[in-house]
């Protein structure tokens, strides 16, 4: 057995047992909170858990110690999102994880919207709140909430590091050429009107993640990294750096996700007002919660689809048969922006789990040099694996992605740098 000196017994391990090893990772949603305590030594997970409904008399608190597993959980009213933070804090100190122990070397938040100025994860001060604040306008759902989430917990711990990272900042690279709009320019900036992208934190984890599957530096590899979850989206990843994604000013662009359409001529929106005589905040409600999957068959989990075309549901089949055509496009779309491609990987919920998905999403590609083998698309895996043969000429893979590690070793990277 190999034996390692314990952190403390070297100069390094001295000032990291003195920061502290462990990230508390926040996911601050309008009445939701989803946390993670994480120790950077080995990247374990010490805790998990989630706050819902709060401002409701049904609010839930989920608490799960990895260390024995057993579920604590407790409902009644939980008023507001401080409450929310303190329970979870009386939950870890129950663990012997409280919130104030020197054991505890940052707080990363994920924020949904970094607009142009955000590239990085960034140390949180009160002018990184003010300008999160300013792109309350291009993220009215998300960067509210995720401030509610920031603004608790520095309260609760104001001398400790908290870092925010953004969902939109692994796509600033891309070429102006990628995020732009093709529309009056002075207007587009006059209003901040661009493609920004989203699920920043998965794509940018799952590329690497892929990268190290094919035993490949990330800066030799190029991917098209498919998110797919009840929100769903492509990018493609040209030597780690992303070039293009299928999101944009908002997570409605791109591909047909649980809820929301994706890509439709914007004429549509017109004529919903004109002739369909709908408002605005009517027509937003359409395209965000009411279309999608859920839209096309009344379901927007994949595995009920999958059971409803298995009993031949004609609605069902159609649905997915949209989803697919739309999934097709863009692997075709950043094949061609990509001009080489190493590997697809499929991710999130449907990507992760839905081997009907990846088999349907690469059928008939074969000329690309896609591929995918029957039997390993079969075997559900909770590591990165190929599910492509070994002959074929891109590698098609399954990697879980895991945002809350990504957005822990970027804080704990972070903090260690501005030390
Ligand atoms: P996420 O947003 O990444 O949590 O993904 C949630 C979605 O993943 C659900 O709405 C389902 O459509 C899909 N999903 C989860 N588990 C499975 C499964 N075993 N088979 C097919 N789809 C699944």
């Amino acid at each position: 057995m190999t034996t390692h000196p314990s952190p403390a017994t070297t100069p390094a391990g001295e000032a990291r047992a003195a920061r502290g090893s462990r990230v508390l990772v926040l996911n601050s949603g309008s009445s939701s909170v989803k946390y993670q305590l994480l120790d950077m030594r080995d990247s374990s997970r010490l805790a998990v858990g989630l706050v819902e409904r709060i401002g409701e008399e049904t609010s839930r608190l989920k608490h799960t110690p990895v260390a024995d597993g057993r579920t604590r959980e407790r409902t009644g009213a939980i008023p507001d999102h401080d409450a929310a933070l303190k329970a979870v804090a009386a939950e870890l100190a129950r663990d012997g994880f409280g919130l104030d122990s020197p054991e505890l070397a940052a707080i990363g938040h994920r924020v949904v919207h970094g607009g142009k100025r955000f590239t990085e994860p960034t140390v949180i001060d009160d002018a990184v709140l003010a300008e999160i604040e300013r792109l309350i306008p291009v993220a009215p759902l998300h960067n509210p909430a995720n401030l509610t989430g920031i603004r608790t917990a520095r309260a609760l711990r104001p001398d400790l590091p908290q870092v925010a990272v953004f969902d939109t900042a692994f796509h600033t690279t891309m070429p102006e050429s990628a995020a732009r709009y093709a529309i009056d320019v002075e207007t587009a900036d006059a209003h901040r009107i661009r493609r920004y992208g989203f699920h920043g934190t998965s794509h940018a984890y799952v590329s690497r993640a892929t990268a190290d599957l094919l035993g490949r530096a990330p800066e030799d590899v190029n991917v098209i990294v498919l998110h797919l979850g009840n929100g769903a989206s492509a990018s493609a990843v040209r030597g780690g750096r992303c070039v293009e994604t299928s999101m944009g000013l908002t997570p409605l662009e791109g591909l047909v996700m649980g809820t929301r359409s994706g890509d439709m001529d914007p004429a549509v929106i017109f004529h919903l007002m004109r002739v369909g005589e709908m408002s605005a905040d009517e027509i937003d409600n359409l395209l965000n919660k009411k279309s999608g999957l859920v839209g096309l068959c009344g379901d927007n989990d994949m595995r009920e689809i999958r059971r409803r075309i298995d009993e031949g549901d004609e609605r069902a089949k159609l649905a997915f048969d949209i989803y697919i055509h739309r999934l097709k496009k863009y692997i075709g779309a950043y094949y061609a922006v990509l001009g080489r491609v190493d590997a697809v990987a499929f991710t999130a919920g449907v990507g992760e789990n839905a081997a009907p998905v990846r088999e349907a999403a690469v059928a008939g590609l074969e000329e690309l040099g896609l591929v995918v083998d029957g039997e390993l698309n079969a075997v559900r895996a909770d590591r990165p694996q190929l599910i492509s043969p070994e002959y074929a000429r891109v590698a098609v893979a399954v990697v879980p992605t895991d945002e809350e590690l990504e957005i822990a070793t970027q804080t704990y990277a972070l903090v260690e740098k501005s030390e």
